[in-house]
Formats: structure tokens, C-alpha cells, sequence
């Protein structure tokens, strides 16, 4: 049902899991590698604030290691309850706790020589147990197994979540955009190319717009669609495409 197309649009989608192996397995040797985690982390929860789950779809190390896998994949659908509260909250608790426990113990560390070693271990082995976890998740269920539940991509839901209670990402946030809803004609090839398996055709807003906070924006959709009618955009774009072709339909 779902079809292995090419993900891989830019260096850094094609490239990105190749930091994933460094921080990993190099870890086992400079374990201060690990503490790059920590700017990666500042980074999608700042990206998130303004674009919704982008750094998933476009930057994200594991997700480009994740895609990388899709010619081995058995790509098939991701069971449901993968997606559910329960897991996604229960897993991202799971996380912070034994991240809290993990710092916790190397604190009393603090200022001797083994301090960033041992802080950064902890964080490169992080990445490789979700390297080899959501890796076998990719092989023998479908790429984007793990972003379902990852506690990255639920805190980026949540910075998100404010972003746009303050109004940050009115303007920075875009989403799959339908030039018509009309033209559609119903294929489904946007939502059997989806790493995330949603549907944007059955979907779209008043905006025209399909409004999911799991979408990553990773335009998969869009170079997928045989008519070429969807796009990303924000919410006054949305709303002025609507308006053209409205104004076209009426002459
Ligand atoms: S791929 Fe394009 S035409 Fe097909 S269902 Fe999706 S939006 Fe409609
Ligand atoms: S809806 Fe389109 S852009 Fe969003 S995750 Fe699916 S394929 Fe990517």
C-alpha cells in the first residue's frame, strides 16, 4: 500500500546520518562528542517554536539515517498504538527521567577532568540506543517508526504548541497547501508516499491547508503528486490562493 520513493532532497537529508554514526560510535572513544546532543536539542526546540516539526523532516540526524534505510525497509503501516498518548507520553517520561538519573549521578563530577567525559557519554549512548532501536523499527516496520513516539519530536510539538499560542509562528509556519481542493483528484498518492503515513487529500482546511502537527514538513507529498497542485505555505498564503482561484471560478 505504501510506496518507497526518494525522501532525499537535499545534502543534509542525503548526508545527516552520517553525524549520527560519528556521535554514536565515536562516542565509545571521545565521549564528548555526545555533548553536541545538547546544541541539537536547543536547536529543534528553537526551530520548533517558529516551524512546527521541520527539523524532523529536514535536519533531523536519525530521521536522515531513518530515510536512508527505506530501500531495506519492509515499509509497512505503523501499528496504531505506536501513535497513541499512552505511548508518546509514557515514552518521553521514560526519557527525562532516565536522562534526570543519568545527569544526577555524574554531578558530583562537577569540576574535576571526567565531567564533560562522562556527561557526554551519556548522551552518545542515547543516540546510539535510538540508532539501533528506531534502525530496526526503519528495517522491519517502516522508516519513520521511531518520530512517531521520539520524546524529540513530542517536545517539539510542545515548544510548537506555544509558538503558536504567542503568535511566533503565524508567519514562519508552513503547511502542505492544495492550490484547489476541487482539482484533487482523490489518487491518494500523497498519503501512500508519506514517511508518516498521514492523508493529507482527505484533510485539507478551510485555508486549503492540511493542518497536522505530525506533518514534518518533508515535501514528499508535494514531488509526489501527480498533478502538481500541492505546495508549503503559511496561513496568508493558504488563505490567497484560495482567493485567486475563487476570483478565477467566478469569470
Ligand atoms: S496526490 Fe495530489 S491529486 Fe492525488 S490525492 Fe493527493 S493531492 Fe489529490
Ligand atoms: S504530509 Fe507531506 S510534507 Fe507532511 S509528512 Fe507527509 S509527505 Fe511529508
Amino acid at each position: 500500500m505504501y510506496l518507497k520513493v526518494n525522501r532525499m532532497f537535499t545534502s543534509l537529508r542525503k548526508y545527516g546520518w552520517i553525524f549520527t554514526v560519528i556521535i554514536a560510535i565515536g562516542g565509545r572513544w571521545e565521549p564528548k562528542l555526545g555533548l553536541a546532543v545538547l546544541f541539537i536539542m536547543a536547536g529543534l526546540t528553537m526551530t520548533s517554536l517558529f516551524m512546527g516539526r521541520y527539523w524532523c523532516g529536514n535536519i533531523c540526524p536519525h530521521g536522515s539515517l531513518f530515510d536512508s534505510l527505506l530501500p531495506i525497509s519492509k515499509n509497512k503501516k505503523i501499528p496504531e498504538f505506536l501513535k497513541s498518548k499512552a505511548a508518546i507520553v509514557g515514552f518521553l517520561l521514560f526519557f527525562m527521567l532516565n536522562i534526570f538519573r543519568k545527569v544526577s549521578a555524574v554531578a558530583s563530577y562537577w569540576g574535576t577532568y571526567d565531567f564533560l567525559d562522562k556527561l557526554g557519554f551519556i548522551f552518545s549512548n542515547t543516540y546510539l540506543v535510538v540508532m539501533i532501536v528506531g534502525g530496526l523499527l526503519a528495517v522491519f516496520i517502516t522508516p519513520r517508526t521511531w518520530c512517531q513516539f521520539c520524546p524529540m519530536g513530542t517536545m517539539q510539538k510542545a515548544s510548537h504548541f506555544i509558538g503558536d499560542k504567542i503568535g511566533l509562528s503565524k508567519k514562519t509556519n508552513k503547511r502542505i497547501t492544495i492550490e484547489s481542493i476541487d482539482k484533487c483528484i482523490s489518487c491518494g498518492k500523497c498519503e501512500k508516499v508519506c514517511p508518516f503515513q498521514l492523508s493529507p487529500y482527505k484533510n485539507f482546511n478551510e485555508n486549503n491547508q492540511f493542518d497536522d502537527i505530525d506533518c514534518i514538513q518533508c515535501s514528499t507529498c508535494i514531488a509526489n503528486c501527480p498533478l502538481k497542485i500541492l505546495s508549503l505555505e503559511n496561513t496568508r498564503q493558504g488563505k490567497e490562493y484560495k482567493k485567486v482561484y475563487e476570483v478565477d471560478q467566478n469569470y
